[in-house]
């Protein structure tokens, strides 16, 4: 028996982990990974540099392993270069289009309903406003082009106080707990739901709406899969003749057996099953953008790029069909005004996560924290921007008001990649764990 085994239903869904077991492990993991290996996705830009917004201490930790080799711009494929400023030009042209226009409709009362409505529409699609993450300055020197092949997300050695602080700013300051806890002394257990505190815990989660309820689990989530993959990629070997990173069952039980961690472990992983199907119905929903004309998967090598757009289609039709998909329409349903308020809430407390993750000192956990943040804060954009992404198959709007830059693009389904690969590697430690028994 396995003690970190999940099963049944997952709470606050209609879904059980079988079947997402099932269609991850066999349908969708083999066709994301080869999409993601593809030039498109595997170049992402970022600044690793932004000083950290929230404490001084800005040391880093000098760790061999969680040192990132950049790209220099002539490994990066031309039409990735020229196609992300091109992606910028064209939104700064149409909000400038836009702009006149909305102020030709204050003085011309003779435009058409239609264009009115348009209008309407694009003023109520403010972009800032609709986004989760903070997003670094693409046009700073600072910014730079990852190869996220030659910087896999692995054990870089990267724990202790800094880490623990990280993850104790994340959950205590911004995950809407009521109480505050004072500083921990590493390695006192500090936020949770461990030991004699897991009772009191659990009973204010319950307690919770739904909306604060998910986005604690969706961090969680997050949190899970970022330690199942420095489980699955340890540092086992490390000698003058190699260095060979694998699976590591003992930490992974660690972390996750049920015992070992007071029943936390299986709680957990069933966080990062939710996480699955949060983002896999935002791919799913965001079809009709990657169907529109003006979608370009653009690297500068039309056969390659044509074969990754068909193959990224066929992910997204095959995520469509998942059969118990998250029902988004769940969340933000009661009362308009306080809807309206806690959306704004957990939209800046994540905003606020995503600025935490420029003070983790480790460059590769902060690459791959970057990354997923922005992932998971483009998955919630999209989710939350239903009636825009509808418009998108209406011929009667004539400007897509709808739009993901190529770093949103890439982010998400890199984010979604790490999840569905941690779902996979899930099933490698079940295994390995029942030999071992
Ligand atoms: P931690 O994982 O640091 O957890 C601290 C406390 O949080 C635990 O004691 C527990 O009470 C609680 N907790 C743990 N898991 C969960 C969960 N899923 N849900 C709710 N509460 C939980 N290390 C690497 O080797 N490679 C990486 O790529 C990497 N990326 C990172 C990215 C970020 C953004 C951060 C903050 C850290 C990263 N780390 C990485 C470090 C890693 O996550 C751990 O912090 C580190 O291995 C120390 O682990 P720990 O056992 O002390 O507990």
């Amino acid at each position: 028996r396995c003690f970190c085994q999940v099963t049944g239903n997952l709470d606050d869904c209609a879904c059980d982990v079988e079947t997402i077991d099932a269609f991850n492990n066999n349908q969708l993991f083999p066709k994301l990974q080869k999409l993601l290996e593809s030039d498109y996705f595997r170049f992402y830009k970022v600044n690793l540099n932004k000083p950290c917004p929230f404490w001084a201490d800005n040391s880093h930790c000098g760790l061999r392993d969680c040192a990132v080799q950049p790209c220099s711009l002539n490994e990066v494929p031309e039409g990735i270069k020229s196609s992300s400023h091109k992606y910028s030009a064209e939104a700064n042209i149409q909000q400038d289009d836009c702009e006149k226009l909305e102020h030709l409709g204050a003085v011309d009362a003779s435009l058409s309903e239609k264009t009115r409505e348009a209008l309407l529409n694009w003023n109520l699609h403010d972009d800032e406003s609709e986004r989760f993450c903070v997003i670094d300055d693409m046009e700073s020197p600072d910014a730079q082009y990852v190869d996220l092949l030659l910087n896999p997300e692995r054990y870089t050695g990267y724990k202790g106080p800094e880490a623990w602080q990280i993850w104790n700013s994340i959950y205590e300051e911004n995950c809407f707990k009521p109480f505050t806890v004072q500083r921990p002394t590493y390695p006192q257990v500090f936020h949770s739901s461990q030991g004699k505190d897991a009772w009191a815990f659990y009973r204010w989660l319950e307690g919770q709406c739904v909306e604060k309820r998910a986005f604690y689990r969706l961090i969680s989530g997050l949190h899970a899969s970022i330690n199942i993959h420095l489980s699955a990629r340890y540092l086992m070997d490390d000698n003058w003749f190699q260095r060979k990173w694998t699976h590591n069952v003992s930490e992974f039980q660690q972390r996750f057996d049920s015992d070992l961690t007071a029943g936390e472990g299986p709680k957990r992983l069933r966080n990062l099953y939710f996480l699955y199907l949060i983002e896999l119905r935002a791919l799913a929903k965001a079809l009709p953008f990657f169907q529109h004309p003006s979608f370009q998967l653009y690297t500068g090598q039309p056969r390659e790029d044509q074969a990754h757009k068909e193959l990224l289609l066929e992910i997204l039709q095959l995520a469509n069909t998942f059969p118990l998909h998250f029902n988004e329409t769940s969340l933000f349903a009661g009362d308009e005004k306080e809807a309206v308020k806690l959306k704004e809430d957990i939209r800046l407390s994540f905003q606020n996560i995503s600025k935490i993750m420029d003070c983790v000192g480790c460059f590769k956990c902060r690459l791959w924290g970057k990354l997923q943040t922005q992932g998971l804060g483009t998955a919630l954009k999209v989710l939350f921007s239903r009636r825009q992404i509808e418009d998108l198959t209406k011929s009667s709007v004539p400007r897509p008001t709808f739009q993901l830059s190529r770093q949103e693009i890439v982010s998400i389904f890199n984010a979604f990649g790490r999840i569905s690969t941690s779902v996979k590697e899930l099933k490698s430690f079940r295994s390995m764990l029942a030999g071992f028994r």
